[in-house]
């Protein structure tokens, strides 16, 4: 969930500013992709392998997505351009939803205000 601010103070211009900035801002990037990037080390059940006494194998890079009420698709992110192409993805999105966020806000105090 995307922190909210309170906008009941801010003057109703300003509102209205900020609703244009978004706005005029918001639009999907290509790259866009809904996701966490996770980092693991991992043991691997072998008796005798070193990941026993604490050397884990590692890192491991992955693209974990919730497909559903309890249930995460999770993908192994092999190569280097895989890590790069994962964290553009995963951060335009985080940018375009606290931008859908934010404007949500000020679309309800405007609506709160009963102006437009
Ligand atoms: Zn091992």
């Amino acid at each position: 969930m995307v922190k909210t601010v309170s906008l009941q103070k801010v003057p109703a211009n300003a509102l209205q500013k900020r609703k244009a900035e978004l706005a005029r801002s918001i639009q999907t990037p290509a790259e866009f992709l809904r996701g966490s990037f996770v980092k693991q080390y991992l043991t691997c059940g072998k008796k005798n392998c070193r990941c026993q006494r604490g050397f884990k194998h590692g890192p491991f890079f992955y693209l974990v997505q919730c497909v559903g009420t309890g249930k995460v698709r999770k993908f192994l992110l092999k190569t280097a351009e895989q890590r790069k192409q994962a964290r553009a993805g995963i951060a335009a999105h985080l940018k375009l939803q606290r931008r859908l966020v934010e404007l949500s806000e000020i679309n309800t105090e405007i609506l709160r205000r009963g102006v437009s």
